[in-house]
């Protein structure tokens, strides 16, 4: 059996080495010329966490992850006004928690990919067609591949959806913010954000930190916009948008590389009403991103992968794959769309109001008992996810 995934991200990698594992002929597209190296701190746990177990990853994940003590929100001066143990925010995810770079998380699965996966950096597809048993791709390189299967596991903004179920706007909701990410140095902010995820404790923009172990800085930016373009220099956004902000910011943006070295995009969740076309099939960002609202769609990405794997390598026809696969994970991921929705004044609170409940919530936080309702409010239900998928 063959696939063909469009999209060696978290989603296209664990796929395509599950698959792999399974004994299935591969061939991987991505678009970046090599593995991608912007990116931002993940929170990686709940059913992610589990297929990672399942695919032997842990131990190369905990040996790139990161020690992180606490969140804490600081004022003008870095006073910190708020903050969450993440020992509480570990245990709530039952101890399984891994605070991770993305492009490292990627690295590992990477890494992990038997030798048989043929992974062709610098290619995309023009066209995606449909055959009897199968499905074809037409690659930007003008060769034609075909397989089984065809995966779009491209990201919110997915080529494989737009060529094989319609176009972007049918199936995107912007939910109202920009977000930014950027690595930097500057060793006095290194100091601050060490072990600790540091952020602005303000209203409608907010920017953190996190030191990594290079003695690099990783920024993270969100801020209210109801614009639905990207802008041709994010530098230049970010540096209006944020440079009121105060503390370290100023210097933070000084700081901030160039516009292909930023990750920007709108903050969207996707809805697709059926996942499937005959044998082309999307999974990960690309039909059920969630949104960084969440703090989930790596973890929904590989576990969304690992089941569907499963389904691929163990029904008696494709077809019967992509219905069990979707019949299974779907009300999971839509729970966890409504719940990121509902959290958004707590993510990015709107008025000094909000701003002071989150304050008052996450102080309450620090009673037994208050403390687990928070934290669980916050990782979601995570236990048995995957395993209640996979039955
Ligand atoms: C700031 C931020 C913080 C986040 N924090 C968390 C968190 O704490 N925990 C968590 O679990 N999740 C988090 N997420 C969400 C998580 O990063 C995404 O849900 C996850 O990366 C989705 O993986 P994916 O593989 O489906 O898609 P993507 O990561 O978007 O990967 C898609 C891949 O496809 C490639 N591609 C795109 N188009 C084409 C094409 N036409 N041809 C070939 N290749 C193509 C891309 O280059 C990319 O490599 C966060 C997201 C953001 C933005």
């Amino acid at each position: 059996m063959k696939a063909l995934i469009c999209g060696g991200g978290i989603a296209g990698l664990a796929l395509a080495r599950c698959l792999g594992d399974h004994g299935w002929e591969v061939v991987v597209l991505e678009k970046a010329d090599a593995l991608r190296t912007q990116g931002y701190m993940i929170d990686f746990f709940g059913p992610g966490y589990t297929a990672a177990r399942e695919m032997g990853l842990l131990p190369r994940l905990q040996e790139l992850g990161y020690a992180v003590d606490a969140l804490r929100y600081v004022d003008e001066e870095g006073r910190t006004r708020a903050g969450l143990s993440y020992e509480r925010f570990g245990r709530a995810a039952g101890g399984h928690l891994i605070s991770i770079m993305r492009p490292d998380l990627e690295r590992a699965l990477y890494e992990s990919l038997p030798g048989k996966v043929d992974v062709r950096f610098g290619t995309g597809l023009t066209a995606v067609t449909h055959h009897p048993d199968g499905a074809a791709a037409t690659l930007t390189d003008g060769t034609e591949v075909a397989a089984d299967v065809v995966v779009g596991a491209d990201g919110v903004h997915s080529a494989v959806r737009g060529l094989a179920f319609g176009a972007d706007e049918r199936y995107v909701r912007r939910l109202g913010f920009h977000t930014a990410a950027f690595v930097f140095e500057d060793p006095e902010i290194h100091a601050v954000g060490r072990r600790n995820f540091v952020l602005t404790d303000t209203t409608d923009r907010q920017m953190g930190f996190y030191s990594l172990r290079d003695g690099r800085v990783a920024a993270f930016a969100v801020h209210r916009s109801a614009d639905p373009a990207l802008p041709d220099d994010p530098r230049e956004t970010l540096r209006r948008e944020y440079g009121g902000l105060g503390w370290v910011v100023p210097r933070a943006l000084r700081a901030c590389p160039p516009g292909d070295e930023v990750y920007y995009d709108l903050v969207a969740q996707v809805e697709v009403p059926c996942w499937s076309q005959g044998h082309v099939t999307l999974v990960g960002d690309a039909c059920y991103a969630v949104s960084l609202l969440a703090g989930q769609g790596a973890s929904l990405g590989m576990a969304g992968a690992y089941l569907l794997a499963e389904q691929l390598a163990g029904a008696p026809s494709v077809g019967t794959a992509l219905r069990r696969y979707e019949e299974r994970w779907r009300p999971v991921v839509e729970e966890k769309q409504r719940a990121a929705r509902r959290g958004v004044r707590w993510f990015l609170p709107g008025s000094q109001t909000e701003l002071q409940a989150r304050r008052l919530a996450l102080r309450a936080a620090r009673l037994p008992g208050v403390d687990r309702y928070v934290a669980t409010a916050l990782a979601g239900r995570t236990r048995g996810v995957l395993g209640r998928a996979l039955r």
